[in-house]
């Protein structure tokens, strides 16, 4: 029962083959199988024809066959079905036909042999043949379907791109596909049984890979996409990935691994050119020195900032990535927004901005940025300048350009050749020539003619030599006329020492000119007037001294002959007016004499105090008539130098006389000392009044001619206001000086200073 529970086939009909010429012996082999439960479809022949023909147009599930048939036996019939059917089980089913023949049957290939007279073993010789063909049948079907699957593999194998391998435990090759002449440049059988998959790992790196396979084998890990670089047979690196998987053989040891390798060199090289690029780019944009940030251009935020940006805003690289840009700016988020509009769509690259740094403080800063496209999306990448310093730069130039363009001289800028580039408004003003119709020329259409071609050769050398030229040109205007500028003339010289430019500034002098012209006219002209007045005055006064001796001379005279009184008198007031007016003359005549150089110094040895003497000796009279008081305080009295004695006789009687002059009452002193000024002997002499004094501002003009302070108001005091300047002159003539000092009411002071040369007995 169990048998029949196992065997499946008991349920389907048997499709059964006998060839038996015996209709009985068939009826006992079917009666036999129906009573056994098979299910049959019997096909009965009993010739080798029909049974041909059976085998041919049916297919059988059994053949049962008796030995000895007519015109043939049973091996007749083993032969024919090996041809036609040789998987169908063969039994045959006879009389005895010895143990040697039924051995040789089985050789045969006969499945079973049953004696007639056993026909009970039948059914189970039935059932064993059919559980082996069906036994056959599956280990066929594995056979096959292996083939199927080592041919598949075989195919891919052969077919693919990539490199299929197996290799045993060591590390040999046990299969290699072909592709491996692509990647390695070796054929298959070149590789298989003799080469291990370490053999080609480039020696820089083979031992350690070798290491890291055989660990990975070790653990019978399943590996993917290792990186290997190996060495084609060319020489050249080839860079491979590789995954791989264990064999296990039926006991479930590890008995090789099976994989598959890539070539990635290219992509590898793209990959490291990428990184490299990429490399390049982190370089540009970190290390570089300028201000670099990444901005995203939709939000405003700040992506990326680099070293610089850190240094230069003063907030730590991670703080910046996190700020948005308005932060960095005076502008609002909208006005932000519209600028970075402008910088995507308008592909507007070049801003000006003023940010703000850590420390709150702004900076100008001029910003460039590009459009930059990551992973797809574009940003802006951004290069920031501090253009503070550029900024000053340009406000003073604006100044300077200004002050240029509003001065009040004309200033003229060439380049090295001397053409013109540049001329401020206050040319034209000047020339009458617009700059665009200078621009380019040289400036030699200004000239005038008028000035020696020496003037410029000087000119032009002095400006080539590097230096400054200064001087008087006279240039001609655009209408004709003739000017006269003063002009300094620079050249500029570059950090080579190249001349680039000269500047030239020149300041119209006409007018200016003219004026000293006429000036220079009119001072020639009073100088010549004033020859011509002392000429005249030196005549006059001679002409006049003379008559005046010999009317002195007949007064004296007369003077002596006459005895009335009231007579003597007369003649006395003629003396005394005679002898004031050959006084003045004496005077105009020593000052005209001074005006022309004429006064000739006769040095000799001189004592003050004889000076002194005489003088009191003089004056004592006058003194006696105003009541005045004379002290003489002569420090040296018997101090002899060389000087002029009549001159400074003069100087002091003229001093000494005004004293007496303009003091009514009080005392008049003299005072003389001698001082030493650097190892040189000074004579100071000092004549001292009490008398009406000189007002401030008078003081300074008491030493012009024909001055008197009481000049204007009502004149009191006779004089002719020469004296003093007669003094001054005569000082000057001798080397001396001579100051005032006066308080008015009080009294005044004359102080004269004269180097002298002490004279040794
Ligand atoms: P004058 O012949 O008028 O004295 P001076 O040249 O000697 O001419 O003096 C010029 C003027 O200086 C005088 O007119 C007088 O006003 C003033 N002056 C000179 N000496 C004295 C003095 N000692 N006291 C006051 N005024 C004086």
């Amino acid at each position: 029962m169990i048998m029949e529970k196992n065997n499946s086939f008991m349920n389907t009909e048997l499709r059964l083959l006998i060839l038996e010429d015996s209709l009985h012996d068939k009826e006992l082999i079917i009666e036999q199988l129906l009573e056994s439960r098979f299910k049959l479809d019997v096909t009965h022949v009993d010739r080798e024809k029909t049974f041909t023909e059976a085998l041919r147009n049916y297919k059988y599930d059994l053949i049962i066959s008796d030995f000895k048939l007519p015109g043939f036996t049973a091996f007749g019939a083993l032969a024919i079905c090996k041809i036609i059917c040789p998987e169908v089980p063969f039994i045959c089913v006879s009389g005895s036909i010895g143990e040697e023949t039924a051995i040789e049957l089985l050789k045969e290939g006969a499945f079973d042999y049953i004696l007639k007279d056993r026909p009970e073993r039948l059914p189970h010789a039935i059932k064993r043949a059919l559980n082996e063909v069906k036994e056959n049948a599956a280990l066929q079907k594995t056979e096959r379907e292996l083939l199927e699957s080592e041919i598949r593999f075989r195919q891919v194998a052969e077919t693919a791109q990539e490199w299929i391998w197996e290799v045993d435990t060591e590390g040999m090759y046990t299969y290699s596909s072909p592709v491996i002449e692509i990647l390695l440049g070796y054929k298959p059988d070149e590789v298989v049984g003799k080469m291990h998959f370490y053999d080609f790992f480039a020696p820089d790196v083979k031992e350690s890979l070798r290491k890291m396979a055989f660990e990975a084998f070790n653990e019978r890990k399943l590996f993917r996409n290792f990186e290997n670089k190996n060495i084609h047979k060319n020489g050249k690196s080839v860079i491979l990935s590789t995954s791989g998987s264990p064999i296990f053989d039926n006991n479930g040891n590890v008995k090789g691994y099976r994989g598959v390798d890539e070539d990635i060199t290219d992509r590898k090289k793209s990959e490291d050119a990428l990184k490299q690029s990429e490399e390049k780019f982190r370089n540009l944009f970190y290390n570089h020195s300028a201000v670099k940030l990444i901005i995203d251009p939709d939000t405003g935020k700040i992506i990326e900032a680099n070293e610089a940006a850190a240094s230069f805003y003063g907030w730590q690289i991670e703080k910046l990535q996190n700020m948005n840009v308005s932060q960095l700016n005076d502008l609002t988020t909208e006005e932000i927004r519209i600028v970075m509009d402008k910088a995507r769509t308008l592909k507007k690259n070049h801003f000006e901005f003023r940010h703000r740094k850590a420390d709150n403080s702004f900076v100008d800063v001029e910003v460039f940025s590009s459009i930059i496209k990551i992973s797809n999306k574009e940003y802006l990448h951004s290069i920031v300048h501090d253009i503070s310093e550029k900024k000053k730069v340009e406000e003073r130039l604006k100044l300077l350009n200004r002050a240029v363009d509003s001065s009040n001289v004309a200033i003229k800028i060439t380049d090295a050749n001397g053409h013109i580039i540049y001329t401020n408004p206050f040319f034209s003003q000047l020339s009458g020539y617009s700059a665009e119709e200078v621009i380019g020329k040289n400036p030699r259409f200004l000239k005038s003619g008028t000035q020696a071609n020496s003037f410029y050769k000087e000119l032009w050398e002095t400006i080539l030599s590097g230096k400054d030229w200064t001087g008087e040109i006279q240039n001609k205007r655009k209408n004709g006329e003739l000017c006269w500028e003063r002009s300094s003339i620079s050249p500029i010289v570059n950090n080579d020492g190249i001349i680039t430019n000269f500047v030239a500034i020149n300041e119209d002098i006409t007018e200016k000119k003219k004026m000293i012209e006429d000036l220079t006219d009119a001072k020639e002209k009073a100088e010549e007037m004033n020859r011509v007045k002392s000429f005249f005055f030196a005549n006059m006064s001679h002409e006049l001294r003379t008559p005046f001796v010999g009317i002195m001379g007949y007064t004296e005279f007369l003077f002596n002959e006459i005895e009335d009184k009231d007579h003597k008198e007369m003649l006395n007031g003629i003396m005394s007016a005679s002898r004031r007016m050959l006084s003045t003359l004496d005077n105009i005549l020593n000052l005209t004499k001074i005006e022309f150089d004429r006064l000739e110094l006769n040095l000799k040895p001189t004592k003050l105090k004889d000076i002194l003497d005489r003088l009191v000796n003089e004056y004592q009279i006058q003194i006696a008539i105003k009541g005045l008081k004379l002290n003489i305080n002569n420090s040296n009295e018997e101090l002899i130098f060389y000087t002029d004695e009549s001159i400074l006789t003069e100087i002091i009687s003229n001093l000494f006389s005004n004293a007496i002059k303009y003091t009514e009452k009080g005392t008049i002193e003299i005072y003389s000392i001698i001082e030493t000024e650097e190892e040189n002997k000074v004579l100071v002499i000092e004549i001292l009044d009490t008398g009406i004094g000189i007002p401030l501002d008078k003081q300074s003009m008491i030493f012009d001619e024909f001055r008197q302070v009481s000049e204007g108001i009502a004149r009191n005091f006779q004089g002719s206001g020469l004296g003093l300047t007669i003094v001054k002159r005569e000082l000057n003539q001798i080397g001396g000086t001579i100051s005032v000092n006066s308080v008015e009411g009080k009294g005044s002071t004359f102080t004269i200073r004269l180097p002298i040369e002490i004279y040794e007995e």
